[in-house]
Parts: structure tokens; C-alpha cells; sequence
């Protein structure tokens, strides 16, 4: 049975950003755990007139969807990381003293916190809580086995820990190779495909303009022909150096096709791409093979409202048609209609 339209375009963008970040869909689960298993208990702890113990889970479940919005809406992963890490640590360790059954929370929520923290605070924050819990001593001696909760505890966060940082380890180095260009280090065109969209959807959300500039080293069949191929792999690793040297660290370098490259720009109208790419220009004037310079051609254009990705990279691409036709070594902008 075929999804309703809306539904399955938000099922696409679902998979699709948490494929890019992993972190994020950690956070869609905690999201739909906090609703689906917290937020039943906190009515029935209200109905059993445990308001405290109520209210703090309220508190809980607000922090963890409003961190769950945050990491949707593209916040800083890392600082998030660690608030929430802090904020679940606390609230555990209060919940521990004040429920008699609340140690029991302590294991998901070191277990989240492991997958959630940069890796310096997991297993820190697991032996504060510990060390909490032995000077409280309450929690602990109501359960009638601390040393147990003690020792259970401890494995729960040393093993999450090391699993999570594993986990990470292998993601970054899998990412790497799945999402970078062997000869250049620029990033490759799976990368692209997966960027253009996050831009758009970004662009459509906080109304910032993004740029999209195509690059065609010109004449490059020929730097081959008179120099050789790996001199031609050479100025390709070269071009890619001085690319990122010239433009910002927001900006985005793709490796399109062989000679062929991609800037995305975000934040960046027709104005600023033209300074961009003056500067690029610029820089790209020490791209030489035996002291003969290696020119580039430049299509650039500015996504517009309501665009799509084939229509704005069309649009890129024929300025870039326009520069080669217009006899190479230059930049031709899109510019809006009227
Ligand atoms: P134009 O100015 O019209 O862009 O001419 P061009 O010669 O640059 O364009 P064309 O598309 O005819 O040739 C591209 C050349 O780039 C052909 C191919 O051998 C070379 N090339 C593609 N990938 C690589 C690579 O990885 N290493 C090297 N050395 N050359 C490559
Ligand atoms: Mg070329
Ligand atoms: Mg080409």
C-alpha cells in the first residue's frame, strides 16, 4: 500500500538526514522513546499523586524534545552532546534518590549518554553519578544490593562507552571513504547528490541565500596529452589545494566528474559569489603545469525560491557552457530576471 504523498516525503527526508548524521537519528529515537515509554509514566506517576517525581520527568521529557528539535533544526551536535548528557545525568541522579525504583533509569541514560557526549565526557559523567550515588548512600542501600547497582553501573558505562566510541571511530572512517575523491580529497559526488538537498531544504528553511558554482579546468585533455597523466593527476591535487585554501570553511568542494568541480557556497547571493570567485580566480593564477598557466571556467547561480536541484544546477551549468563558449578563463554568473 502506497504512502499519502506528505508522509512518505517526510519519511524520505528522515532517512536521509539521519544516513548523514548518525547522531541525529540517536536523537529521533530518544525523541520517540521519551513519548512513546516517558511520557505514559509521567500521567500515571501525576494519577498516583507522585507530583514530584512527576513534574521531574515533565521537566525530562521537555528538555529531551526540545534537544530532539534543536538536533533536527541542524543545532551544534557536540554542544548539545553534552548539555543533554549533563542535564539527563542530573535528573537521574535525582530521580534515583527521590523513586525507590529510580535507579533502574540510570542504565539508559548512561547508555544515551555514551552515544550522545563527544567521547572525554561518557565515561566521566557515569563515574560522577556513581560517586553520587555512594555519598548519597540512600539510593543505594534502599535497593538492597549496592554494591551490585555499583558494579552494574560501572560495566554499563564502560561498555557503552567503548561501543559508542567504536561506533564513531568506524562511521567517520566508513564516511571518509564513502564520501571522499581517492585522487584529490575533495569530497565526491555521492557527497554532492546528499549536500544539494540538505542545502535546499536548509535555503527553504531559514530563507539564506546558497550559491552553487561549477569548475572546468580548460583544456585539461591537453595537460594530459603534453605532460602526461599523472602530471594531469598532479594539477588536479593542486587545483584542490588551492581551492580550499582560497574560500571559506563553510564552502564545500565536490569532485563532479574528472576535471570537473563543485563549490557549494551557503550564505552567499550573486554578489558574494562574484567576490568569491574573483578571489578564487585569483588564487587558481599559481595552477601551472612546466610554467604554463592551467585556466579554469566558472558557472555560477544562486538557488532561487521554490527551485529545484536539476533546475538550479542547470542553470550553473549553462553559465559554465556560456564561459567555455565565451572562450574559456572566466566566470559567468546566473543572474535573477528582472
Ligand atoms: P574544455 O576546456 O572544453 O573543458 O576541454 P577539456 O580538454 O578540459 O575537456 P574534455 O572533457 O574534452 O577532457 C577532459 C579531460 O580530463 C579528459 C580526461 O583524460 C581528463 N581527465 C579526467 N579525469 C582525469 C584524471 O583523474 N586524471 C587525469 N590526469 N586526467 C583526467
Ligand atoms: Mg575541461
Ligand atoms: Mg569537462
Amino acid at each position: 500500500m502506497a504512502l499519502p504523498a506528505p508522509l512518505a516525503g517526510l519519511l524520505d527526508t528522515l532517512r536521509q538526514r539521519v544516513r548523514a548524521d548518525f547522531r541525529l537519528g540517536v536523537y529521533l529515537v530518544f525523541g520517540l522513546l521519551t513519548v512513546a515509554v516517558l511520557l505514559p509514566i509521567a500521567g500515571v506517576r501525576f494519577a498516583q499523586g507522585h507530583t514530584l517525581l512527576a513534574l521531574v520527568e515533565l521537566v525530562i521529557i521537555a528538555a529531551i524534545l526540545a534537544a530532539v528539535r534543536h538536533a533536527w533544526r541542524g543545532g551544534d551536535l557536540d554542544r548539545l552532546g553534552v548539555a543533554i548528557t549533563l542535564l539527563m545525568t542530573s535528573a537521574g541522579a535525582l530521580i534515583a534518590t527521590i523513586s525507590p525504583v529510580g535507579l533502574f533509569w540510570l542504565f539508559p541514560i548512561i547508555t544515551a549518554g555514551a552515544f550522545l557526549a563527544p567521547g572525554w565526557l561518557a565515561l566521566p559523567a557515569c563515574l560522577a553519578l556513581i560517586v553520587f550515588l555512594l555519598w548519597e548512600g540512600e539510593a543505594l542501600l534502599r535497593s538492597g544490593q549496592p554494591l551490585a547497582v555499583v558494579g552494574a553501573l560501572f560495566v554499563n558505562g564502560v561498555f557503552a562507552a567503548v561501543f559508542a566510541h567504536h561506533a564513531g571511530a568506524r562511521r567517520a572512517q566508513l564516511e571518509q571513504l564513502a564520501t571522499l575523491d581517492a585522487l584529490t580529497g575533495a569530497e565526491n559526488r555521492r557527497a554532492l547528490e546528499e549536500e544539494l538537498e540538505i542545502a535546499i531544504a536548509g535555503a527553504r528553511r531559514d530563507g539564506r541565500p546558497v550559491a552553487l558554482a561549477l569548475i572546468d579546468l580548460d583544456h585539461f585533455k591537453r595537460v594530459n596529452d603534453r605532460h602526461g597523466h599523472d602530471e594531469g593527476d598532479r594539477v588536479l591535487q593542486e587545483f584542490v589545494r588551492l581551492v580550499q585554501a582560497s574560500v571559506r570553511r563553510s564552502d564545500r568542494l565536490f569532485r563532479f566528474g574528472g576535471e570537473e568541480f563543485v563549490l557549494l557556497l551557503p550564505a552567499t547571493d550573486e554578489i558574494g559569489l562574484e567576490f568569491a570567485m574573483a578571489n578564487l580566480r585569483r588564487t587558481l593564477a599559481a595552477l601551472t603545469v612546466s610554467g604554463e598557466p592551467v585556466t579554469v571556467s566558472i558557472g555560477g547561480a544562486v538557488l532561487r525560491p521554490g527551485e529545484d536541484r536539476d533546475g538550479w544546477f542547470g542553470r550553473a551549468d549553462d553559465a559554465l557552457y556560456r564561459a567555455k563558449a565565451g572562450g574559456r578563463n572566466r566566470l559567468e554568473i546566473d543572474l535573477p530576471p528582472d
